[in-house]
């Protein structure tokens, strides 16, 4: 089966698998860990941040985020399809007692002047805007990428009204290599950067929240709470410094595969839009009265798996376990599938 669901379901190669085996660990409850403290040191030095927390999942990550910057009452400020909002449970609200200001901005990305007409003024009725979550590439936008001017001047929206930054760098990489900005200019303009080591760059489970020492001490503390210190954790660690070694500058090749795949889709008369293509994500919807669940059904047929995004929107993801050859194969399948 060729698998386009989801760029989290590739296997650790025979290096990283190397890596695992080789890993010096200890109990990272008490700090005992050195792979898991090696990976964290990496990854708060490469976003410029004093410290930073190795965790289970991006979604806990995130959580952690909201919780660290904000009070109970407070509002937190993010497009409409974020994953924070989209994707995990409503925990803004349940772990953090948030209120949520929804901005629909284009293909999952905000401008600084939505941000900025969002702040609530001072009132006992009100929330208070708190914090403004930014998601790069914005998943469910397409793969979109924000650039740093965009996000500088949103930065200075927050500065002007006393606002935390957050970035879901879920997939910050893929972002990375395609414009040039370096992972230390996006650390400076946030108070926060959480990013996966489970999506683009094939670890099998990881994502490391960074900011100050102060918040991260904190952030440790939630972690704890919710359930995610880990032990010898340092055998996942070092799957994630592997990652980081190997696996970002080859994040190139699954956009170049996307890009050939966005040229088929965009001949095919089932296809009725697609989103901009910039990295590994293709979201498109589907003409005439032709369903997602129906379409995905006969992909399968076909040996391709993809992941209904909507009742008429499909995504497709390319990934480090998507070769040219499968790439080939569903070139093929797609001109012949109706
Ligand atoms: C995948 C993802 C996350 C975190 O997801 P987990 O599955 O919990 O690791 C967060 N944000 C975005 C944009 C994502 O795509």
């Amino acid at each position: 089966m060729i698998n386009l669901i989801s760029d989290t379901v590739t296997r650790p190669v025979a290096g990283m698998l190397e890596a695992m085996m080789q890993a010096e660990v200890g109990d990272d409850v008490f700090g005992d860990d050195p792979a898991v403290n090696a990976l964290e040191a990496r990854v708060a030095e490469m976003f410029g941040y004093e410290a930073a927390v190795f965790c289970p999942s991006g979604t806990m990550t995130n959580q952690i985020a909201l919780r660290m910057h904000t009070q109970p009452l407070d509002e937190v400020v993010c497009e409409r399809l974020s994953h924070i909002y989209q994707y995990e449970v409503g925990g803004y609200a349940y772990n953090s007692g948030l209120a949520i200001h929804l901005i629909d901005g284009e293909y999952g990305k905000m401008r600084a002047e939505q941000v900025e007409a969002a702040v609530k003024p001072e009132a006992d009725w009100l929330p208070r805007t708190r914090l403004v979550v930014l998601e790069n590439t914005a998943n469910k936008g397409g793969g979109s990428i924000y650039r740093l001017e965009e996000v500088r001047a949103i930065r200075e929206v927050c500065d002007r009204h006393g606002l935390k930054l957050h970035l879901d760098g879920a997939r910050i990489f893929n972002a990375l290599v395609e414009t040039g900005e370096t992972a230390r200019e996006w650390g400076e303009v946030f108070d926060s950067v959480s990013v996966c080591l489970s999506k683009g760059l094939g670890a099998p489970v990881g994502s490391l929240l960074a900011g100050s020492a102060e918040d991260i001490r904190f952030a440790r503390k939630v972690r704890k709470l919710m359930g995610g210190g880990m032990r010898q954790a340092g055998y996942l660690a070092a799957a994630g410094l592997y990652a980081l070694e190997h696996h970002i500058d080859r994040l190139k090749e699954d956009h170049g595969r996307a890009r050939i795949l966005a040229e088929a889709l965009e001949r095919q008369s089932y296809v009725a839009a697609l989103r901009p293509v910039q990295t590994n994500i293709l979201v498109f919807d589907l003409a005439g009265d032709l369903g997602s669940a129906e379409f995905a059904e006969r992909l399968k047929g076909k040996g391709i798996l993809a992941a209904p995004f909507g009742p008429k929107t499909m995504r497709f993801v390319t990934h480090l376990d998507f070769s040219d050859e499968m790439l080939e194969k569903t070139l093929e399948v797609l001109d012949g599938l109706f």
